[in-house]
């Protein structure tokens, strides 16, 4: 599956915001973003320039887009999904994006970031309602159990992971029972729960020119 493999830092520094890509790092002082907040390259320090409408509607999709590392055309295809559906198109589309599988699993805690979550997801780390799951895009509905495979669970590195969820916390339309690997999809995401500064009338706006 394609995946954008460019640095990771680079983009929280160019959205001029912390997007949590790399898991643990973010949390500390190496944190690039927290070490040269400006933009990267040569022109990074220059003076703030005035963006056009069409510039800051970029930006935003490219935002939301780096967050839940996606390429164009997965985005695209979830913005007409979002669109189809019944409802405000901009919070259909978080939405759908918050129901993927990696995301869930970052959620959750068994993954320090997303990228960390769909590699998992692909190597078959994950059950769904007790079957194996290998598709990071796969939507989870209200009611259905993720869990970790047997196996996984003496994972160091999962293990880890999952004391540190309580840095961030798990969403409130999952709940996670720690000690046996598992955890319930209570509801469907809601837009009030996502905090993450998004705003997606911009994105909206602009796929819809
Ligand atoms: Fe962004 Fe994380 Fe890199 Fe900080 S460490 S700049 S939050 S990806």
């Amino acid at each position: 599956m394609a995946r954008n493999i460019g640095a990771a830092c680079r983009r929280c520094r160019r959205e001029g915001l912390k997007l949590y890509l790399k898991g643990d790092r973010c949390y500390s002082d190496k944190c690039s973003y927290e070490r040269r907040a400006f933009g990267p390259g040569q022109h990074g320090q220059a003076r703030f320039k005035k963006l056009s409408n069409y510039a800051i509607q970029l930006r935003e999709k490219q935002k939301v887009k780096s967050m839940y590392g996606m390429l164009e055309n997965q985005f695209r295809l979830n913005f007409h999904k979002a669109d189809q559906q019944k409802g405000v198109t901009g919070e259909n589309l978080l939405i759908l994006l918050e129901r993927r599988l990696d995301n869930t699993v970052f959620r959750l805690g068994f993954a320090a970031s997303r990228s960390q979550a769909r590699q998992l997801v692909r190597h078959k780390h994950i059950l769904i309602n007790g079957k194996k799951v290998d598709i990071p895009s796969f939507l989870i509905s209200a009611g259905d159990i993720v869990s970790l495979k047997e196996k996984s669970r003496a994972s160091a590195t999962i293990n880890e992971n999952l004391e540190a969820v309580v840095r961030r916390g798990v969403p409130s339309w999952l709940e996670l029972d720690k000690d046996n690997y598992k955890a319930t999809v209570k509801a469907l995401p809601n837009r009030e729960e996502m905090t993450m500064p998004i705003q997606e009338q911009l994105i909206v706006e602009l796929y819809s020119k």
